[in-house]
């Protein structure tokens, strides 16, 4: 079966314009990402890969070159399809997980879906079904700061995965976490990009982790330095209380 382009970037370059210089952070990068793959970004700390996750979710534009998500350019897009364009097709992980403590848990997961007009009940269902498939079934009425790290991360992915979207951006999604939830979440990535086929874009500078790609984009002063191939993939391991669920993912 062919596979589709999900990510067609052609000679991206990203400026800014600090007033009394302009910098050039993103310098002419070209990279094909297809459905299912696994790619990480990897390269030291400041080399644009932020900058360049940004740009592919949609939340920086590009100061030159062509940016296609499925076909589509994305800087034709309107403030009304780009804001629906990050709400649906786009799931974001961070760092610091970026919950919001006013919120129970399970509202949390639901507002991706909130947001995009999703109706109440069905929302919260469904955040309810995400986070069960995420072991958290105990925590739906939690607010946020009363978990974990791991699992605080785990409500995050489940939030990400809310509107089934096409990719899931990550940026140092373990670096705030102790090595064996860093660990599970790693494992729970391999899994929804294995067995759930979800296609992955993460950051990371940890080189333990580059295993787990199926590519890894190396990114040293805004270009590409070497794209390597990984053909012996990690086996996807059972990870404590998650279950992945076709009914709840999709594919
Ligand atoms: P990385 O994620 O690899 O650590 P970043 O993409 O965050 O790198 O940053 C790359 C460079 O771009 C850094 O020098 C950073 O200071 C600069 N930079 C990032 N975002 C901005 C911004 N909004 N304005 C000015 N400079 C920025
Ligand atoms: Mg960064």
């Amino acid at each position: 079966m062919a596979k589709t382009k999900v990510i067609e970037a052609k000679n991206i370059k990203k400026k800014f314009d600090l007033g009394a210089n302009v910098i050039e952070v993103i310098k002419g990068v070209s990279f094909d990402i297809e459905s299912g793959e696994f790619i990480i970004i990897f390269g030291p700390s400041g080399c644009g890969k932020s900058t360049l996750l940004n740009i592919v979710s949609g939340l920086e534009n590009v100061s030159e070159g062509s940016l296609k998500i499925r076909g589509e350019e994305l800087a034709n897009y309107d403030p009304n399809q780009m804001a629906k364009f990050r709400q649906s097709k786009i799931g974001i992980v961070f760092q610091s997980f970026n919950l919001l403590k006013s919120m129970t848990v399970q509202e949390n997961v639901a507002l991706p879906l909130l947001s995009s007009g999703g109706d109440y009940y069905k929302s919260l269902n469904r955040a309810e079904d995400l986070l069960v498939m995420f072991g958290l079934k105990d925590h739906l009425k939690n607010i946020p700061t009363e978990l974990s790290g791991g699992q605080q991360q785990r409500v995050a992915m489940a939030r990400a995965l809310a509107t089934n979207p096409w990719i899931l951006i990550c940026d140092e999604p373990t670096g705030n976490l102790d090595s064996k939830s860093a660990g599970e979440v790693m494992g729970i990535f391999n899994t929804l990009n294995q067995k759930s086929k979800k296609t992955i874009i993460m950051v990371t500078h940890n080189p333990d982790y580059l295993k787990y790609a199926n590519r890894v984009i190396r990114l040293k002063d805004g270009l590409i330095d070497k794209i390597d191939k990984n053909h012996a993939r990690v086996p996807i391991k059972d990870v404590g209380g998650f279950k992945p669920s076709e009914h709840v993912i999709g594919q």
